[in-house]
């Protein structure tokens, strides 16, 4: 069964469609672009839609639990850096 284990010890099961934790991080300028296309005359289908999304896209897992970010490198698809939350000081 395909999974995620966060630094926490959490395991994300990937095997279910698409999880709540599974997030797509998506450069604002690209959602402009389709925005642009959507508002033109010129027809967009989903195929279109979708393949510009995945060009730019970081796939991010929120971790449930501690709520860590892991974004995929865009360079090495098998590699995540982690990002956790820092306690603001009181
Ligand atoms: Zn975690």
């Amino acid at each position: 069964m395909p999974k995620f284990t966060c630094s926490c010890g959490h395991d994300m099961n990937l095997s279910q469609g698409r999880p709540d934790f599974e997030l797509a991080l998506i450069p604002e300028k690209r959602i402009e672009e389709i925005a642009d296309f959507l508002a033109s005359e010129v027809k967009m289908t989903d195929e279109q839609f979708f393949n510009m999304i995945d060009e730019v896209k970081h796939t991010v897992y929120r971790c449930p639990v501690c709520r860590r970010l892991h974004v995929e490198s865009r360079i090495n698809k098998n590699h995540f850096d982690t990002y956790a939350l820092v306690p603001s000081p009181q």
